[in-house]
């Protein structure tokens, strides 16, 4: 069950909780052993529409009996679709999907690059990134990303990234241009960095910046679209608009799908021949696609989804003013939110205390645990989590008395 047993044939390069569930309703998960979890973390913010919702397990089922794959060698209406939809809801004229956040990423760093080679300067292929900054496991992704221990032993990092600008500091961002500069590549909200935010301010200064030099502004929504923020792109919240923007889990509701958006001109490197995959945006996936869209882009469910997050937000103060000692803050934005935890405490006590109470929350980096429940998660669910957060909390409490004394 879990990797760490010496029978699993899993490649063991996950720290696996020892559980595994058989069955999801909503927030819900079922173990094979009966118990019900709440479920706060959606598969790491992609069961956006909660699991198994009726709509999606109708348009997978439907799609699923009639036409799964083809091969991008032939037209895909249900990818049509899903294409002009996207780019009507964002800045996008083009879109092109992909089966994971990585690949979308992929692609986007792909697209900025040969911008500036369509432009008669293939020497600009840098891209600034930032320091706490996640985009994906693959070689140029990890490259691209702050954390140093996804980059050791897997040769020299893949060229052309300037990595860890401190996040939010602007001038730093204007230093690291140069002449190779091709564009600045950057979340809207750090998710796996532990939901750091950065200023509106900051946002609109990187468009001016990227304007102003002529190079492009590269979003990594793959967490923070969809939805997960109260809006329908995160970068809706800072009045701009990216160039390019990879996005994924969220889309899928839980299938394997992502996609990464550009506007005509950044895209216009992008010519036939120049990219491709074998699965993406295949009928299967892309149905499913859109019938999470179905439900995200109906009128007024990202109002619901502003009061939501306000309703727990609320509660998410009112455990730091009971419980100091653990809960340092509360961040992010919408229903992607972090609970700084306090230095005298740990993510994982938090996040094993949640689990005991039945509870699934994530941790991420910067001692945050991440609650990403799923968009559509109701006000009785959001009551039973604060409920059992408590009492985590409480746990974690009574565990650093207990330490205080021995
Ligand atoms: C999850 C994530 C990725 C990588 O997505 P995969 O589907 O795991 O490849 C990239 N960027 C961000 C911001 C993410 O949260």
């Amino acid at each position: 069950m879990s990797a760490s047993t010496p029978e699993s044939s899993i490649l063991p390069t996950y720290n696996r909780f020892p559980v595994a569930f058989e069955r999801g309703e909503g927030a819900w998960l079922t173990t094979t052993e009966g118990t019900r979890f709440l479920d706060f973390g959606a598969g790491i913010a992609v069961a956006a529409v909660g699991h198994c919702h009726p709509h999606i397990v109708a348009a997978l089922t439907e799609q699923g009996s009639k036409l799964w794959h083809v091969s991008n060698l032939y037209h895909i209406p249900q990818a049509e679709r899903l294409a002009k939809r996207l780019t009507d809801a964002s800045f996008a004229d083009y879109v092109f999907f992909t089966n994971s956040g990585a690949e979308a990423m992929e692609g986007a760093i792909k697209t900025a690059r040969k911008y500036h080679a369509a432009n008669g300067a293939p020497e600009r292929v840098e891209l600034i990134t930032f320091d706490g900054a996640f985009h994906g496991r693959t070689l140029a992704t990890i490259a691209a990303g702050g954390n140093d221990a996804y980059i050791s032993g897997f040769a020299a990092p893949v060229e052309g990234f300037h990595r860890k600008v401190p996040f939010g500091d602007i001038a730093a961002v204007k230093a690291a241009i140069g002449p190779k500069t091709a564009g600045i590549l950057v979340e809207p909200i750090q998710g796996e960095g532990g939901v750091r935010v950065a200023s509106k301010v900051f946002f609109q200064e990187l468009r001016v910046l990227c304007d102003a030099n002529g190079i492009l502004l590269v979003m990594d929504e793959v967490q923070s679209g969809i939805g997960r923020t109260g809006k329908f792109f995160a970068h809706e919240h800072f009045g701009i608009t990216p160039d390019i923007m990879g996005i994924a889990k969220g889309i899928g509701g839980g299938f394997p799908l992502g996609a990464f958006l550009t506007t005509r001109e950044a895209g216009k490197g992008m010519v036939a021949g120049t990219h491709g995959t074998t699965y993406g945006g295949n009928p299967l996936a892309t149905a499913v696609g859109n019938a999470v869209l179905d439900i995200v882009l109906a009128d007024g469910f990202m109002d619901e989804v502003q009061q939501k997050a306000l309703k727990l937000w609320q509660r998410l103060a009112e455990l730091q003013d009971k419980y100091p000692r653990i809960i340092s803050g509360v961040r992010g934005e919408g229903l992607m939110l972090g609970l700084c935890i306090a230095s005298g405490a740990t993510n994982a006590d938090v996040t094993l205390a949640a689990r005991e109470q039945q509870m699934l929350v994530i941790p991420a980096g910067d001692n945050v645990v991440r609650l990403l429940p799923p968009l559509t998660i109701g006000d009785e669910d959001i009551q039973e989590a604060f409920t059992r957060l408590d009492k985590a909390c409480q746990a974690v409490d009574a565990k650093l008395d207990a330490g205080a004394k021995s």
